[in-house]
Order: C-alpha cells, then sequence, then structure tokens
C-alpha cells in the first residue's frame, strides 16, 4: 500500500513526502480511508504507531472543505492527556498542514494563558487542548467549541486515568450534537467502552497489532538487585557500557527527584519530568533531551505517556510499574520505527509479583541477569531485613500468588 492509494490530497502527500515517510503504518492504512468516509471512528493503537498522522491527515482533508480563511472557526478539537503530547500533536499539525490553508494552535495549563487566547481570537481552525485549560477559557469565554466538527480524543485510556472523565463529560455538553468522533487507546478496558458508547455513533472498529507484538522487537531483560542499590547499578551501567541516552522510569514524583539529584552528583547530565515540575521545567528537559544535552530523562509514566522520543537505545524501569500494562507502554519508547532497543528493568525482591503479572501479560519469561558487586542481599548492613523469610533469592520455587490482588494496588 502506497499513501497515493489512500485518497489524500496532493498538498498532504506534498507535507507526507517532506517529512520522508515511504508507506503508510497499518493504523494509517486502516483509519485514513474510514476517517475520509466521515465515519466515526475507535481504535486501538499505542503511541509509535504512528497514529497522529492516521488521524490528522484525513481530519486536514476534510477541514479543507468546510473552513474558511475569512471567518476561521473551531472546526476540530483534539483532546489529550498530557501537556507534552498536546505540544507534539501541534508539531505534527503543523507540519502536515505546511501546504493547506489551516491553522492551529495548542492550549495546556502551566503557562500563561494570554497569548493562548490571542492567537485563539485571531482565529484557528483546530485546537489541541488539554482538558483542564479547555474547560478553563470555555468558562472565560474565550473560544466557542460549538462548530466542532471534527472531535479526536487521543490516549483516552490515560485521560480516564488521569481522572478526566468529568472534565471530558463536560466538553461533550459543549460541543454540537452532530460531529464525527475519533477515540483512541491503548487498551480497550471497559471504562473504555463505556466512555465510547456514550460518545461514538455507529464506530468502525480499528485494532491494531497486539501489544505484546511491540514487546517482542525489544530486547528486555532484568536485574536483580536489592532496593537500596538499584541508583548505584544503574550509574555503574550507564558508565560502563556508555550508554548514550536512557529514559528511566521510577514509579513516584520523589523517586525521580531523588534518582535525578543521585545522578547528576555522579557527574551525568540528567533531567526529571513529572506532574509536579513547572511546565518550563519539563519543556525544558524535554528539549534538552530531544537534543542530547541532557543523557538521562527520569520520568514517571505519565508524564512520560505519549511522549515521541525516536530511536531511544535504552529504556529502565527503575522500578516496576504495580499495574501491568504500564510496562508495555514504557518499553514502547525503545526500538521504535524499527529501530532495537533495549529494556532493563532493575528489579527487587518486594517486586516479584509484579514482574510474573508483566511476564503473564506479555506472554514471555524475561530474562534475568545479576550483576557482579550487585547481587541481592550482598549488603545486608545497608538494606536491613527484619526477618529471614523477606530475604531476596529468585531462584527459590514461585509460588504464594494468594494476596496478589490485595498487594497490586
Ligand atoms: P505517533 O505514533 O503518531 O506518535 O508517531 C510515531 C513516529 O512515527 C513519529 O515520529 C512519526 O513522525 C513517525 N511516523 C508516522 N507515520 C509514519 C510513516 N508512515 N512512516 C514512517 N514514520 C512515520
Amino acid at each position: 500500500m502506497k499513501f497515493n492509494n489512500l485518497g489524500l490530497l496532493p498538498s498532504l502527500l506534498k507535507a507526507i513526502n517532506e517529512k520522508g515517510y515511504d508507506k503508510p503504518s497499518p493504523i494509517q492504512e486502516k483509519a485514513i480511508p474510514v476517517i475520509l468516509r466521515g465515519k466515526d471512528v475507535l481504535a486501538s493503537a499505542q503511541t509509535g504507531t504512528g497514529k497522529t498522522a492516521g488521524f490528522t491527515l484525513p481530519m486536514l482533508q476534510l477541514l479543507t472543505k468546510s473552513s474558511n480563511s475569512q471567518n476561521r472557526k473551531i472546526k476540530a478539537l483534539i483532546l489529550t492527556p498530557t501537556r507534552e503530547l498536546a505540544a507534539q500533536i501541534y508539531e505534527n499539525v503543523k507540519e502536515y498542514s505546511a501546504h493547506i490553508d489551516l491553522i492551529s494552535t495548542v492550549i495546556f495549563g502551566g503557562v500563561n494563558q494570554n497569548p493562548q487566547v490571542s492567537k485563539i481570537k485571531r482565529g484557528v481552525d483546530i485546537l489541541i487542548a488539554t482538558p483542564g485549560r479547555l474547560l478553563d477559557l470555555e468558562n472565560q469565554r474565550a473560544l466557542s467549541l460549538s462548530n466542532v466538527e471534527i472531535l479526536v480524543l487521543d490516549e483516552a485510556d490515560r485521560m480516564l486515568d488521569m481522572g478526566f472523565q468529568r472534565d471530558i463529560n463536560k466538553i461533550m455538553n459543549l460541543l454540537p450534537k452532530k460531529r464525527q468522533n475519533l477515540l483512541f487507546s491503548a487498551t480497550f478496558s471497559k471504562e473504555i467502552k463505556s466512555l465510547a458508547k456514550g460518545i461514538l455513533n455507529d464506530p468502525v472498529l480499528i485494532e491494531t497489532s497486539k501489544e505484546n507484538t511491540t514487546v517482542e522487537a525489544i530486547i528486555q531483560y532484568v536485574y536483580k538487585v536489592d532496593k537500596n542499590q538499584k541508583s548505584n547499578l544503574i550509574i555503574q551501567l550507564i558508565k560502563e557500557e556508555n550508554w548514550t541516552q536512557a529514559l528511566v522510569f521510577t514509579r513516584t514524583k520523589h523517586g525521580a527527584n531523588n534518582l535525578c539529584k543521585k545522578m547528576i552528583k555522579a557527574n551525568i547530565s540528567a533531567a526529571a519530568i513529572h506532574g509536579n515540575k513547572s511546565q518550563g521545567a519539563r519543556t525544558k528537559a524535554l528539549a534538552g533531551f530531544k537534543n542530547g544535552v541532557v543523557k538521562i530523562l527520569v520520568a514517571t509514566d505519565i508524564a512520560a505517556r505519549g511522549l515521541d522520543i525516536p530511536l531511544l537505545p535504552h529504556v529502565v524501569n527503575f522500578e516496576l510499574p504495580n499495574i501491568s500494562e504500564d510496562y508495555v507502554h514504557r518499553i514502547g519508547r525503545t526500538g521504535r520505527a524499527g529501530a532495537k532497543g533495549e529494556a532493563i528493568s532493575l528489579v527487587c525482591n518486594d517486586e516479584k509479583q509484579y514482574l510474573r503479572d508483566i511476564e503473564k501479560l506479555i506472554g514471555l519469561n524475561i530474562p534475568s541477569k545479576t550483576k557482579i558487586g550487585f547481587e541481592p542481599n550482598k549488603n545486608p548492613s545497608s538494606e536491613p531485613i527484619p526477618n529471614k523469610q523477606k530475604r531476596s533469592d529468585f531462584s527459590r520455587k514461585k509460588g504464594g500468588d494468594r494476596n496478589r490482588n490485595q498487594r497490586r494496588r
């Protein structure tokens, strides 16, 4: 299949050509013709699959028919969970619309609203927004959603995880009843199905490759290590193996800050990205990482979600996520666009159950290693372990699943 066969306008094909894309990705191949026919879409697609172009290209084409350059109104709304994702989609929309007379802008919280408001006042056709700032500006009557023809809900599962359900409901009430709806989600949970039912009208279901097929393309392994030795181990790995860049996931914001400080102390250029950081700090960290000045980006799941960082050689789970699906999202940051990558997890005794759950989800046993000098329980004095049973022993027979659910959440 070629882009030429998808029924796209020459001006869009030109932009695609300038981006250097050879052929459409599976999600693009499936979604573009359906969206061009004006259908609602429910698509399961992760970041890295090319889903942004999958919804943006046909959206632009449909908008060229109805936009009016003398009197621009918001005709398309793209809702995304995070500021970084919003900024990234905006960049993509600008590139794909380079040869089309459509104006787009992005709004998100954490920064001064005035430049965003002035841009909207000058007239935009496409608005990319996070829910909070969108509702804020609508309340102030700084924008109107009454002319929206196309709604995109991107990373809908993450929006629900982040507690945006009520905001989404409010936004739906501000939109015209008659519109085209496109919902993208990495997973089709019960909650997503119920959200989709309330929003979509006779949607075409589009599923791309299962998550675990993505996982198979990535080299994964586990280092068994005591909790208090994890920072030293990762610092040693980065230095010994001369890593160029890595994205490192921690479970908490506090953990991200701590690890980042330790890295900087060890002369490794690092930055942390999480919800407590100001927008300025987050943008700076991400830009530094993208241009290579920052070598290690330490992130929490929500902050890293959807970030497009091409050709990342290493992803590290400093702590395993307690929700197995997050493991798949995290390691999807490596080995993207056909490049091989390594996903390394530092796993301590407390996390053995998480590891089993992840292995069950992905249907693989992740090979494990220990590093000399970092074997679990090598330093019992620095990590007090109250009773013998608690000692880590990964070679011990697996079992004891009884309290698993209580422990998971
Ligand atoms: P996304 O999943 O939309 O975040 O896209 C992931 C990455 O794939 C981005 O860097 C896109 O520029 C790139 N991309 C999107 N479509 C294609 C394509 N058809 N061929 C090659 N790269 C693509």
